[in-house]
């Protein structure tokens, strides 16, 4: 059995935190890989090494000093390696980094350097062998993973029987050069990890027991879910939980490995099990419920519009020529709501208007800027009947004028848009009555 083993910035905080990792990753002969981020905030106050390595980049962008900022970077690293007493030569790292901002080198490069100086460190205090991820994730040109030379990389370091450490975050383009993933990728580099390994699990260990069934700023100690799908989690990402990146979803999913969230500072909790399929009989209706608020909606009524072949499609070529994203579109008969999230059109928005008005000859086109749209997410919802008929009324009785409505035919959630004023209240009666 391989597991491989993610740890979130905040596991490797301070060396309290990479005590708690050796605990967990020798606890069990199993735990093979490990994927580390870089060093996050050991409190509110403190700052996450990829943040300060981007600061530094700025800082020299515009000519100002970064010197202060190379200084906190180097003292969260030297505190670790002091209280581990390790052995590890951190000045000459820090020169590096230093020369790479001084003659304006390959950003992503310095940018790595967060995840690289928290393995290397991890990797000595663990005793484990450290591979280095420029020497084996393998990007294409095109910033794809390259998954089988990826594979061909790895093997090459697998084969001794001794843990392995490797940073997260980046690897390399086919000419060597270091090439970084978006914001909180080292969730990507384990789930790659695990797909080319043919891994038996993905733990992927942060600093909340699991996912929970709604947000708990809105609902005090909502209860866990122990066991969601990847289309489930999937669906409350893209309306607004945000565990995992959501770009890791998909190599594990395509090779059926489960994702297990765990707590690093309670490392007894099951956690969270993220799966293909379960089983249907012990599936509750609702598994969790999120949303998003601040949405603009554009309504568009057109008289027989529903008998203009392509009416439609006119409409959504005009927010893709200016690259607007369309969130949710729903309809009546002559008439269309398109959903936009508001911070994504802000400039645009009477250009747009007016572009859909007179080149589409509509009757009408109105805003309104004050929707939040909320998602209650259920494998458990498919086939069983009545469950949107009680959401709705559920809605009305508690005064809620519910916009919207959307739901797919796969009927794993159902989404209703609400006045801005009445998110939390939506989110706390579904909670309430489904779930509590
Ligand atoms: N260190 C990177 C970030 O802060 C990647 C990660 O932590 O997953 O985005």
């Amino acid at each position: 059995m391989i597991k491989v083993c993610k740890f979130g910035g905040s596991s490797l905080a301070n060396s309290k935190q990479f005590k708690k990792i050796k605990k967990i990753v020798n606890s069990e002969e199993d735990r093979k890989v490990i994927i580390a981020s870089a060093c996050g905030k050991s409190n509110k106050n403190d700052h996450k090494v990829t943040d300060l390595l981007y600061l530094c980049i700025a800082h020299k962008k515009y000519g100002m000093s970064y010197d202060s900022i190379l200084n906190e970077i180097k003292n969260k690293h030297l505190q670790i390696i002091n209280d581990l007493k390790l052995n590890f030569d951190l000045e000459n790292e820090i020169k590096r980094i230093k020369s790479l901002l001084d003659k304006n080198g390959n950003v992503d490069e310095i940018l790595s350097f967060g995840e690289y100086l928290s393995s290397k460190l991890l990797s000595l205090y663990l005793k484990c062998d450290y591979v280095d991820a420029k020497d084996v994730i393998c990007f294409n040109y095109d910033g794809s993973i390259n998954f089988e030379k990826t594979k061909e990389s790895l093997l090459k370091y697998l084969k001794t029987n001794k843990k392995v450490v490797i940073p997260g975050f980046y690897g390399s383009l086919p000419n060597g050069v270091i090439k970084i993933m978006s914001r909180g990728g080292s969730d990507i580099t384990g789930s790659i990890i695990a797909n080319v390994i043919d891994a038996d699990i993905y733990e992927n260990w942060t600093d909340v027991s699991g996912i929970y069934v709604c947000d708990p700023r809105i609902i005090s100690n909502p209860k866990k879910i122990e066991l969601i799908t990847y289309s489930e989690l999937r669906e409350m990402s893209y309306m607004g939980a945000n565990v995992l990146h959501e770009e890791a979803i998909y190599p594990v999913k395509n090779k059926n490995i489960p994702i297990n969230i765990r707590n690093t500072n309670d490392y007894l909790e099951n956690g969270t099990l993220i799966v293909s399929n379960t089983d249907k009989k012990k599936t509750p209706p609702i598994s969790g419920i999120t949303g998003k608020k601040d949405f603009l909606v554009i309504s568009i009524a057109k008289i027989n519009s529903s008998n203009e072949l392509g009416f439609l499609k006119r409409i959504l070529d005009i927010f893709d020529n200016y690259r607007i994203p369309v969130v949710l579109v729903t309809t009546a008969i002559d008439s269309f709501s398109i959903i936009l999230d508001k911070s994504k059109i802000k400039n645009d928005i009477y250009e747009v208007c007016n572009e859909i008005k007179t080149s589409l000859k509509c009757d009408e086109v109105s805003l309104y800027d004050n929707l939040s749209l909320v998602c209650v997410v259920g494998r458990g919802m498919k086939d069983k009947k009545g469950i949107s008929g009680k959401i709705f009324s559920l809605l009305g009785e508690n005064d809620i004028n519910i916009r919207t409505i959307s739901q797919g035919a796969d009927e794993i959630s159902i989404i209703v848009g609400v006045d801005d004023d009445n998110y939390e209240k939506t989110i706390k009666c579904i909670y309430e009555r489904f779930v509590k």
